[in-house]
């Protein structure tokens, strides 16, 4: 059922391994425990495609950043992280590697960083693009945006869409211990996940019982909270600003994640909130990095 992702669009070579909760693994990645679909990326670095991704310090002044530093200190910080060993994305949805961390994860790779995603769902109960193997078609989105981010590899698993919060925190504290070997920090969305989404919230909450158990950094991303609050105000979302201490602004190129967002056709075609909160997000993006409480590195 997977042959497809051994074909890859942009060249690279693509290793599948089909299969859904049987223990399993390829090379370079760690077999699952239970659950899902594992697949890696490998060999895809396009400076071409990453260089439009780099992110661009900030000349402004530190004062014109609300709660948060300057957009040097934002470029420096991604530096550090890039230099600090491999990351890992850990995110509940295909497209949220997109649409929420793509040009954080495009401008950390253009940095010289080893970039994995961990995806605990083939967003497969999607409102948007609704279809019967809907989540057979954001696998393969999901892995054409890899490419497109200029990902090390992906791993994705077939937790129920909607359900990861009514799961044992032991379920994905399982998938996170096949993935942290080697990881010098993780990279998540703010611990409210941003649009409020319960399975971003247990995303993000995996991510930080990771970082505890073995003393990682965690990249939180948000956004600005002017752009939550406008973005509430026009949509009636509900997303959390990312604000307060260590919050720091970056300014970054979106061309690289605008590739990967197309990627994901079935769910960026009629986006309004998506097209919304780039435009009035423009080319900032806010993050905060969280050193971890208690360094247990194992
Ligand atoms: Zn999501």
């Amino acid at each position: 059922m997977t042959e497809h992702l051994n074909q890859a669009a942009e060249g690279p070579d693509v290793q599948s391994i089909p299969g859904r909760r049987e223990p399993h693994s390829s090379a370079g990645l760690p077999g699952p425990d239970k659950g899902g679909i594992i697949f890696e990326v490998t060999g895809i670095i396009s400076t071409g495609e990453l260089q439009g991704g780099m992110w661009l310090a900030r000349s402004s002044s530190p004062e014109t950043v609300d709660g948060g530093a300057s957009g040097e200190e934002g470029g420096v910080l991604l530096e550090r992280l890039a230099a600090a060993g491999p990351l890992l994305a850990v995110v509940a949805h295909p497209d949220d590697e997109s649409f929420g961390l793509g040009a954080v994860l495009a401008a950390l790779g253009a940095a010289g960083g080893e970039v994995r995603v961990l995806c605990f769902t083939h967003g497969e109960a999607s409102t948007l693009g609704a279809r019967e193997d809907l989540g057979r078609l954001r696998e393969e989105e999901l892995q054409a945006a890899a490419v497109r981010l200029g990902l090390v590899g992906v791993s994705l698993y077939d937790f129920p869409d909607g359900g990861l919060a009514t799961l044992e925190d032991k379920e994905l504290d399982d998938v996170l211990e096949d993935h942290v070997a080697g990881v010098a920090s993780l990279v998540a969305f703010e611990p409210l996940g941003v649009t409020g989404h319960p399975d971003h919230v247990a995303a993000t909450s995996a991510a930080w019982r990771a970082a505890r158990r073995h003393g990682l950094a965690v990249l939180e991303w948000g956004v600005a909270p002017a752009v939550a609050e406008q973005l509430n105000a026009e949509l009636g979302t509900a997303f959390s600003p990312l604000e307060g201490p260590g919050s720091v602004e970056l300014t970054v190129d979106r061309a690289v994640q605008r590739q990967a967002i197309s990627c994901h056709a079935s769910q960026a075609g009629d986006n309004v909130v998506l097209q919304r909160r780039l435009a009035l997000s423009v080319d900032r993006e806010r993050v905060r990095l969280r050193e971890p409480a208690e360094p247990r590195r194992s």
